[in-house]
């Protein structure tokens, strides 16, 4: 078997159209999207995340601003710039670029954003919605992963999803989102005894460790769907998955590549969740 891979970039391209369109006809109602992402520091990661993301606003027509601030801003002064976004009516989305240097809390960051422009889908309001299945704004990357899996009409419910990882931002909310589309659903970690008799059993496994091509052919049941939503730099500067793509993909039926996977979903999640947060704020 060789499996079909989804590719990210494709499909972040298709829904980017679509949410053009849908923007156009908000701006001709007198609505513009607006994100503001505030950056905290010099981390260059984050400073070239934040880019991405402006791009990717650009390219749909949402308007955007990022607030860069010194490492040594206060999280006083930080909550007291949220607290102003918060107030203006102009700003639909916000989005904090974690991490955040040492001496500010992110937890006390991520509460103080009003849970209605929390495009980022982190604040603790809008994970209980998720819970408990209302609508919400869900988190980018969870969201682009099953997003990824109904572009090919791949059947979760009833299947059995192996999470491998329980992150806030990835591994929990992926395996939640799961649940909700009535999968039956394995969490793993690092204290997992025996991970391979967990991940044999996946029909639809996500993969959110962070290791370089951990996951091979030997880990998986034939037939099996893998997500892949790692992203390692090597020493050579090139990108690679937590998955051996080219092993792997002798054994499963569908698989994401790294890069142009999981990666350019989140980021179009993004602009989906600002799009809703524009049109919840306006009641368009
Ligand atoms: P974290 O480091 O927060 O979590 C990693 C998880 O992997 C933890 O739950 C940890 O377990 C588990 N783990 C580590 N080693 C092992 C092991 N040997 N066996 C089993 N489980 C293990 O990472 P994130 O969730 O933030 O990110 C995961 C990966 O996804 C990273 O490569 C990151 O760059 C990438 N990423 C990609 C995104 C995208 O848009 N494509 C977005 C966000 C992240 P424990 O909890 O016990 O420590």
């Amino acid at each position: 078997m060789s499996a079909e891979v989804i590719n990210g970039k494709d499909l972040s391209y298709e829904l980017k159209q679509e949410m053009k369109e849908e923007v156009n006809v908000l701006k001709h109602k007198g609505l513009t999207p607006h994100l503001t992402v505030i950056i905290v520091g010099d981390n260059p990661a984050s400073k070239s995340y934040v880019r991405g993301k402006q791009k990717a606003s650009d390219e749909v027509g949402i308007s955007s601003d990022v607030i860069e601030l010194p490492a040594s801003t206060s999280e006083e002064e930080l909550l007291q710039i949220i607290t102003e976004l918060n107030n203006d009516s102009t700003v639909h989305g916000i989005l904090v670029q974690l991490p955040l240097p040492e001496h500010i809390r992110e937890e006390s960051v991520i509460v103080s954003i009003d849970p209605s422009k929390d495009v980022d889908g982190f604040h603790p309001v809008n994970i209980g919605r998720m819970m408990t299945g209302e609508d919400t704004f869900l988190p980018c990357t969870p969201a682009g992963i099953i997003t990824m899996l109904k572009s090919k009409n791949i059947e979760i419910s009833g299947k059995h999803a192996v999470v491998l990882g329980r992150s806030n931002i990835v591994g929990k909310p992926v395996g939640q989102l799961l649940l909700n589309e009535n999968a039956t659903v394995t969490y793993c970690h690092s204290r997992t005894n025996d991970l391979k008799a967990f991940t044999k059993q996946a029909d639809i496994l996500v993969v959110a460790l962070g290791i370089p091509e951990m996951i091979n052919d030997t880990h998986l049941k034939e037939g099996a769907v893998v997500i892949d939503v790692g992203i390692n730099r090597l020493d050579d500067g090139s990108l690679t998955g937590d998955v051996d793509f080219d092993r792997a993909k002798e054994v499963t039926s569908y698989i994401t590549p790294v890069p142009r996977g999981v990666g350019p979903m989140t980021i179009t999640m993004l602009l989906k969740n600002t799009i809703k947060a524009a049109r919840g704020l306006s009641g368009n």
